[in-house]
């Protein structure tokens, strides 16, 4: 028999009695294999696929090299990876995170910043801001991302409305297509008024936060004002993007998962009482994580840790499905785990034009790449390129690692920096199925 080569991005996985393999630099690819007598049902890992390949019949061999999971020359893993990076296509989209204020009116427990009498966005942010992307259409963008963050951007709807509107409106003269976001608690949502504003100025997606049944989530995510319900409003604020959103719209409900939250008590109290509200409306997708503390005022020991965060994510979007919920696409795909900050066409706009990478870790001097310039020059320094690399996998641990091109070595820039070395996902590939070797 010929001798054969397996593409360095097969995978080969067991799952509820089946083997799976597939190629994690295509998207399009999944053999699943069920019959035991089938000679690939005895591989144990992926290494083992090469050792059977004899034993397959004629047809199933030549499915193999037709879909290029094997093939009689070596494979050019650079160029695989090259290819697979290329489909971000940097030079056509422009990723734009601003901040338009620092303040918010929750304090949750595990936010990293302060809350109160924090800068806020004025006239001249803006116009630098409209200059930035007008540079950026010249320069031939087809599509913009712009996402507004927080700080709770809903407490300054009244200009941040007006000027999504504006970009949104230059992006339109122009045949750039607008896809604008916004991560908010949600409370000031249940004002129709607010949310209609923010959906008329072109706001299509929304994350919105609900951490649990409304006795964990008030602890968590408490309002400012003692007498304002947190959760209550949220709640309402979501009703309210539900009502009046459109077929288009899609809002994302993110909870982080603690030791708490998992109880299955907590846990059925929280997916009962969204899928009273949300069954069914597939505007609506559930985003499960695991909490983790990013610098606030968390307590460490209601943290899920080590394994037990795999298999406790696992149960819990599991039990989101059940309950008729929709479970946000996982990011086990191609590209799916490279981070924005890591992306060269991606770039952070805080209160003052101060550029950053990171949209999460504002405070280390490390994120602070630049400053934005009244005509929407983006004056950068040399910390850029720490989050930037190279766009090819450095010759590091991922040089034989199969899950490469969902990450790329960029799932996490900051942690990679700070650690020296790439830090790796925690990579899910599909509802059911974990990569349990992440490497080699
Ligand atoms: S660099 Fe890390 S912390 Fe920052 S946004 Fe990306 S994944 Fe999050
Ligand atoms: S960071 Fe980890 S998962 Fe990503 S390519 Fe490198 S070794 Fe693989």
């Amino acid at each position: 028999m010929e001798k054969f080569y397996l593409n360095p991005f097969a995978l080969l996985q067991t799952a509820n009695d089946k083997k799976v393999l597939f190629l994690t630099n295509r998207d399009d690819l999944y053999f699943e294999i069920e019959d035991s007598n089938h000679p690939l049902f005895r591989a144990e890992n992926t290494g083992d696929i090469l050792g059977l390949i004899p034993e397959l019949e004629d047809a199933d061999r030549q499915a193999l090299i037709d879909e290029g999971v094997i093939a009689l020359t070596r494979f050019e893993r650079k160029q695989l990876l090259e290819d697979c990076y290329q489909k971000l296509n940097l030079t056509e989209t422009f990723r734009l995170m601003i901040f338009p204020t620092l303040n918010c009116n929750n304090a949750c427990s595990y936010c990293y910043q302060e809350h109160e009498n924090q800068p806020r966005m004025e006239l001249f942010d803006y116009n630098a801001i409209r200059a930035l992307v007008a540079k950026k259409i010249d320069q031939g963008i087809k599509v913009l991302f712009f996402n507004i963050m927080g700080g709770e951007g809903t407490l300054v709807c009244r200009d941040l409305a007006k000027h999504i509107q504006d970009i949104r409106e230059l992006c339109e003269e122009s045949k750039v297509e607008f896809i604008c976001s916004m991560t908010t608690n949600g409370r000031l949502l249940r004002k129709e008024q607010i949310a209609r504003s923010l959906l008329d100025a072109g706001v299509k997606s929304f994350q919105i936060t609900v951490d649990g049944p409304a006795h964990i989530h008030n602890r968590c995510r408490p309002a400012i004002d003692p007498q304002a319900d947190s959760y209550d409003e949220t709640l309402k604020g979501l009703l309210t993007l539900k009502k009046i959103g459109s077929q288009d719209l899609v809002c994302t409900i993110r909870c982080n998962h603690t030791l708490e939250t998992v109880v299955e008590e907590n846990l059925e109290e929280h997916l009962k009482s969204m899928a009273g509200h949300f069954s069914g409306d597939e505007r609506f997708v559930f985003y499960n994580v695991m909490a983790a503390d990013l610098g606030g005022e968390i307590d460490g020991s209601i943290l899920v840790k080590g394994s037990e965060r795999r298999k406790k994510l696992q149960e819990v979007n599991q039990k989101t499905v059940d309950m008729g919920l929709t479970l946000k696409q996982d990011t086990g795909l191609p590209n799916g785990r490279v981070c924005y900050a890591a992306m060269e066409n991606s770039i952070v706009v805080m209160p003052g034009l101060k550029l950053k990478k990171c949209s999460v870790e504002l405070n280390d001097p490390i994120n602070d790449v630049g400053t934005l310039l009244d005509d929407g020059t983006l004056q950068l320094n040399d910390n850029l390129k720490k989050w930037i690399g190279e766009n090819d996998v450095p010759d590091n641990k991922c040089t034989n690692c199969r899950v490469a091109p969902i990450c790329h070595g960029k799932a996490c820039p900051y942690k990679s920096i700070i650690k020296g070395e790439p830090v790796c996902p925690d990579v899910k590939l599909d509802g059911k199925f974990m990569i349990r070797n992440l490497s080699k």
